[in-house]
Order: C-alpha cells, then sequence, then structure tokens
C-alpha cells in the first residue's frame, strides 16, 4: 500500500504507474492517513505550495518522522521538499536526503525538457520529462547516483544528478509518472519490498 502525497500536483499519473504495476495507492491529505502505509510517493508541483498546506494540522512534523523510516520516493518538487539543503530561495525542508538543491537551475531554455538517457537501472535508456526542474548541486556521501544530466550553465558544463538513491529514499528531479515507461515506480516497489523483508526479519525491539 503506497500513499502519494495529494496536496497539489501531479499525483493523480503517480496512483495509476503505480496500480499498473500491481501496488494499492491512496491519495493521502492528512497526516493520520499516513498510518500503515508501506511507502510513499511526493508528487511534483510547487515546493512552497505544498509546504503551506504541511503547516496545517502538525502535518509536517509527523511527514517529517515519516520519511526518516518508511521509505519515500520524491519526484520534481518532492525532491526539494526531502532535501536537507535548498536554495533559490532557501526555504524550509524534511531535511531527510543529504542533497543540495537549487530550485529552476536549469534557465529558461532548459527548464522545461524531454530527454532520453541511460541510468542505472536495467532496460536500457529511460524517458525524462522536465519540468521546471531543481538541480541537484551537492550529494552527500551515502548518496548513490543512478542517472546524471551534463548541461551548459554560465559557460560552464555541469553534470548534475538526476535519479539518486540514499537507502530507503529515492529522489529523481524529473516526472516518471508522466512517461508510458514504470521501470522507476518498479523500482521503487522493489525497495519497498526489500525493506519490508528486512524488518520482518528482524525482532520487533530491534525496530
Ligand atoms: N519549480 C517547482 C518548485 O520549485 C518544482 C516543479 C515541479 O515539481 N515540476 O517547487
Amino acid at each position: 500500500m503506497i500513499g502519494i502525497l495529494a496536496l497539489q500536483g501531479a499525483y493523480e499519473a503517480h496512483a495509476k504507474a503505480l496500480t499498473s504495476l500491481g501496488a494499492e495507492a491512496k491519495l493521502i491529505r492528512r497526516p493520520d492517513q499516513l498510518h500503515g502505509l508501506d511507502g510513499l510517493i511526493l508528487p511534483g508541483g510547487e515546493s512552497t505550495t505544498f509546504l503551506r498546506h504541511l503547516e496545517r494540522d502538525g502535518f509536517f512534523a509527523v511527514l517529517y518522522e515519516f520519511v526518516r523510516q518508511t521509505p519515500t520516493f520524491g519526484t520534481c518538487a518532492g525532491v526539494i521538499l526531502l532535501a536537507k539543503e535548498v536554495h533559490n530561495p532557501s526555504q524550509a525542508s524534511l531535511g531527510a536526503l543529504d542533497i543540495t538543491v537549487e530550485r529552476n537551475a536549469y534557465g529558461r531554455q532548459l527548464d522545461s525538457t524531454i530527454l532520453v538517457t541511460p541510468t542505472e537501472l536495467p532496460g536500457g535508456p529511460l524517458e525524462m520529462i522536465f519540468i521546471r526542474a531543481p538541480r541537484i548541486t551537492r550529494t552527500g556521501p551515502v548518496v548513490q547516483t543512478l542517472a546524471t544530466r551534463d548541461v551548459h550553465l554560465e559557460g560552464k558544463q555541469v553534470r548534475s544528478p538526476i535519479l539518486i538513491r540514499q537507502g530507503h529514499l529515492l529522489a529523481a528531479t524529473f516526472h516518471p509518472e508522466l512517461s508510458a515507461d514504470t521501470r522507476i515506480h518498479q523500482f521503487f516497489l522493489q525497495m519497498v519490498a526489500k525493506r519490508q523483508a528486512l524488518t520482518s526479519a528482524l525482532p520487533a525491539e530491534s525496530l
């Protein structure tokens, strides 16, 4: 059972991708609905609008604990919410993912685009739809980069991670739910299943 934060943004397409893969999808609009989920998707949208909604009912504090324990997949604005540090401008975030992101950082020509890019996932290059995407400018030592994108910014060629994983957290700066290819959602469901196998093998007192 995977929750999708449905306060705003691109949540319906995530639900479709999950159900096509045999998972159950539940739209989450209140903090008490997080209870009992096996995983959560933080969709794209506008991160400042998410933050405004999360100020209600202690939602931010509950989500802050949740993402530290339960597999969570952030896409685009969802990555901004998970990041440790946010620039352009700096704003509050859940801080669970050890990265720095810059919002709307690709410049006007590059910020909404479709690329077909190789990743560490099996099955060949993947279509990636970027919509006013954030750019990951720093990754911490435990962050695994699964795909990158090269861009020319201010006369320099820079390589930025666009798909990353840190333990139970997955993050894509593009919108995988808008492509027909469901490999990234499938990868997330595998992360959830592995986590379940691990936690059910451990004695309750060690959790
Ligand atoms: N530009 C948005 C933000 O900064 C993110 C865009 C998206 O999620 N597609 O929050």
